[in-house]
């Protein structure tokens, strides 16, 4: 049943939102439309977490959201219409690095309140929603969504959240629970799966247990999802500060092969892939301790080891060190090629593998090409977590450390002779 409760009971408050947030709802306010933070940016809240993002739902239709925000707007088409309001924000950290004032583009997502009714030709023969592009009511919308903490409706004017399946009383219990039947709802979309077992290990929830048994029915149909839908998936789990929590949890579901093709030399080998969970756990603690990363980096190091294997084995083959490693890359282009990596990631991912190159037959000749260019800093942590596992001559390595430790020239100079 529905219940309306008041925000400062829940101790929150708008000046928590984020701003630009707060401007979209106004703006769509006073327009006389109704709009709320739902998702994700309510419920990290209520858990006393800094939310990632504010989804914003409203009745207006995507056009008329458009016409409100104008140039500032964008339609964007995927599986179902919403706008994108587009915020420019003074960004001091990169205005000081760059000395001049730069900005970074904010986006909030807002999309129009969205039904579960869908035409029957748009429902495939296990049920699985196919066309979703209905409109419906708020009522509606909190139908369709997949946990009951994900169905809270925050309006921060009105300083109210409205509570369709009682979403506060299993924040309060920690608890993650799915809406409705819920073998019904992995049918629909066994993305959900996946999402249960993200969120419940990115914010510490129990899953109840009527929605976790239905997990093991299901979870077979994930081979199936679009490649594209599963990579978005995976790239949450490698940016969620949890992704080894959640890889240990998938892999004692009994997650199938190839759902997650980068992963299986993590879950599947006898001897598994200890460079990429190495790589995943540096990961998560940069993401605990609030620093950045980067998702080209990310995939880099979850690869390496399938680049360096069939390094060696060109060495071993007889090939020319470099033409070695150009040619195992191309191996595992193949090797990936249907994971959904998209073209601009794969070329800063080959970067950040070509320049090992330079890192390990350092030249006089190459060296300004290396320290200028734009993966220098992420092929040089790539560099450190090789030597870390020994693949690094120690020479090799001591030298560097000296020459980047080095700020004269002169010194410089004197190492770069000894090469
Ligand atoms: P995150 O912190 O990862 O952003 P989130 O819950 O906000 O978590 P989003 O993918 O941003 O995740 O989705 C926003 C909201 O859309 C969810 O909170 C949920 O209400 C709804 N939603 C997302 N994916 C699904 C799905 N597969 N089925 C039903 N509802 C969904
Ligand atoms: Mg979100």
């Amino acid at each position: 049943a529905k219940k309306t409760v008041t925000a400062s009971k829940l101790n929150i408050d708008r000046t928590m939102v984020d701003k630009d947030a707060l401007t979209v709802i106004e703006k769509l306010q006073s327009n006389g439309f109704a709009a709320y933070i739902v998702g994700g940016g309510i419920r990290d809240l209520l858990l006393g977490k800094k939310p990632k993002d504010y989804d914003i739902v409203t009745d207006a239709e995507p056009e008329k959201i458009r016409k409100i925000f104008s140039r500032n707007s964008l339609i964007i088409g995927r599986r179902f219409k919403l706008v994108h309001v587009i915020f420019e924000r003074h960004d001091p950290e990169r205005s000081a690095k760059n000395g001049y004032p730069t900005f970074t583009k904010h986006i909030i997502e807002v999309s129009t309140y969205r039904s579960k009714k869908v035409h029957n030709h748009a429902v495939s023969e296990h049920g699985r929603i196919l066309v979703d592009n209905n409109y419906g009511t708020i009522n509606e919308d909190a139908f369709r969504r997949d946990f009951t903490i994900n169905a809270l409706y925050y309006d921060p004017i009105a300083e109210v959240v409205i509570d369709y399946h009682d979403g506060i009383k299993d924040i309060e219990n920690k608890t993650l629970r799915i809406i409705g039947n819920p073998h019904e709802r992995y049918l629909e979309d066994p993305v959900r799966v996946l999402r249960a077992i993200r969120l419940s290990e990115k914010l510490n929830l129990a899953i109840d247990e009527n929605t976790y048994i239905n997990f093991r029915n299901v979870k077979h149909l994930l081979i199936n999802e679009p490649k594209g839908r599963l990579f978005e998936e995976m790239v949450k789990i490698l940016m969620s500060g949890s992704s080894v929590k959640i890889i240990v949890e998938l892999h004692e579901l009994g997650l199938p092969r190839r759902v997650f093709n980068l992963f299986d030399k993590i879950m599947f080998h006898a001897r598994p892939d200890e460079f990429a969970l190495e790589v995943m756990q540096r990961t998560d603690n940069r993401i605990n301790d609030g620093e950045d990363v980067s998702l080209i980096y990310i995939l880099s190091g979850l690869l390496w080891q399938t680049v360096n294997h069939f390094w060696d084995h060109e060495k071993v083959i007889g090939a020319h060190f470099r033409q070695g490693l150009i040619d195992a890359i191309a191996k595992t282009k193949n090797l990936i090629f249907n994971s959904g990596i998209t073209r601009n990631l794969y070329t800063g991912m080959r970067d950040i593998w070509l320049l090992q190159l330079e890192f390990e037959y350092p030249g006089i000749t190459r060296i300004d090409h290396l320290l200028k260019h734009n993966r220098f800093r992420q092929a040089l942590h790539l560099f450190n977590l090789r030597n870390d596992f020994h693949q690094i001559n120690k020479e090799t390595h001591d030298w560097w450390d000296k020459y980047l430790l080095a700020e004269e020239n002169e010194l410089r100079l004197e190492l770069l002779k000894k090469l």
